[in-house]
């Protein structure tokens, strides 16, 4: 029963990746793994915390260099 609450609760209001496996590093890359979902989060080693906690919103507002040679 708690598994069909958790289905519905996903599929309401999404997953919240409360639950991250450890840090895993694989060719030079670590992240964590929400183990509810299977969605990956870069993970600095550095910071020990994610870097990057939302991946599925990939939106980064870089401003395009001046390309007038
Ligand atoms: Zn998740």
């Amino acid at each position: 029963m708690s598994q069909f609450m958790g289905n519905v609760y996903d599929a309401l209001f999404g997953c919240h990746h409360a639950h991250l496996s450890r840090a895993f590093t694989i060719k030079g890359r670590t992240y964590k793994v929400c183990t509810d979902c299977g969605r990956e989060f870069d993970y600095s080693l550095e910071t020990m915390s994610v870097t990057d906690p939302s991946p599925a919103s990939h939106v980064y507002p870089v401003a395009v260099p001046h390309a007038a040679h």
